[in-house]
């Protein structure tokens, strides 16, 4: 487990000033571990990532007993941050079953067409189930601020360009949409996968290099590191405007993966035994209906 107040540091408090500049990408939990030779680090990173799943899959598995509530992960990060090796490990933890993974890339003609969390909504999870968002409603904010000819016909009419107000109003309607959705039974957890410029161009060779890693790489991925301080500006403004107590954002360390993984899986983890679901309770009732099926079956030839 990491130290919740650890965890508390990670998280973006709402009406609080907030600076990306303040969380450092790097931290790797403690100094007792700087002292680990590479293989100790290795296993002892391995065994907290262990536990969390086991810790995970046990939560999980009451979740979906209980059947009231949903959870909702959101991730967001720049390129190569390890968003797709975050869901590999957090999901290798459950019962597929109880688990939803929507990816959103560059929106379709008909999605454009609606308003722009339509396409959202649809993928939403259902109670007792996990659902994580691979990029979100957030790259409404995020990727369309730094490009806003993305918006295409989603400016409203008669507006030439979108402005601070455009803006503003999204991360309300944002705001609105995940109050929402928590006062209707859906944990809203959301996490920005914290790399440095340094580390994504350390992996984006890394994917350069090595035959079986190309495909990851897509020269789109060069072009938006170029705006990279936009993006950082993009990401400050929406974390700050969107942190609330029923959808709170955590900036998760992402230089190192293994802290990355062990932080999601603990916030996700420790939210849903929060909720504190239970298996349901078996009536004098049921009971009485379970021994009439058992004495059936045993009286079976
Ligand atoms: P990847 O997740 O690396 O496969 O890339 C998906 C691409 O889709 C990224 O370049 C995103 O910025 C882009 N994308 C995701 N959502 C939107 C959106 N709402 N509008 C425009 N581009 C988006
Ligand atoms: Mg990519």
């Amino acid at each position: 487990m990491i130290r919740p107040d650890i965890i508390d540091l990670l998280r973006v408090k709402p009406g609080k000033k907030f600076r990306l500049k303040d969380h450092n990408p790097g931290w790797k939990q403690s100094e007792e571990f700087e002292e680990l030779g590479k293989d100790a680090l290795k296993e002892r990173a391995k065994a907290i990532l262990d536990t969390n799943l086991a810790d995970l899959a046990e939560a999980q598995g009451r979740l979906y007993a209980d059947g009231r509530y949903a959870v909702l992960i959101v991730l967001q990060a720049m390129d190569a941050a390890g968003k797709d090796g975050t869901i590999k490990h957090v999901m290798s933890g459950v019962n597929p079953q109880g688990c939803q993974v929507s990816s959103f890339k560059k929106p379709s003609a008909e999605e454009l067409a609606h308003d722009f969390l339509w396409r959202y909504v649809k993928a939403l999870p259902e109670r007792g189930r996990i659902g994580i968002f691979n990029r979100s409603y957030y790259e409404d904010v995020l990727v369309v601020k730094v490009h806003p000819e993305l918006l295409g016909r989603q400016l409203p009419p008669g507006a030439e360009k979108p402005g601070k107000k455009f803006w503003e109003a999204r991360y309300e309607d944002i705001v609105a949409f995940e109050r929402h959705l928590a006062r209707n039974g859906t944990v809203i957890l959301k996490f920005f996968l914290n790399l440095s410029k340094g580390e994504q161009k350390r992996r984006f060779l890394e994917r350069l290099d090595r035959p079986e890693k190309n495909w990851k790489f897509s020269a789109s991925d060069l072009a938006e590191r170029t705006h990279w301080d936009a993006y950082m500006d993009a990401y400050e403004d929406a974390l700050a405007a969107t942190s609330t107590d029923e959808a709170p954002w955590y900036v998760v360390p992402a230089d190192h993966k293994w802290v990355t993984r062990a932080v999601v899986a603990d916030v996700v983890t420790t939210a849903i035994r929060g909720l504190d679901p239970r298996y349901p309770d078996v009536t004098d009732e049921d009971r009485k209906r379970l021994a009439a099926a058992r004495a059936q079956l045993a009286a079976e030839e």
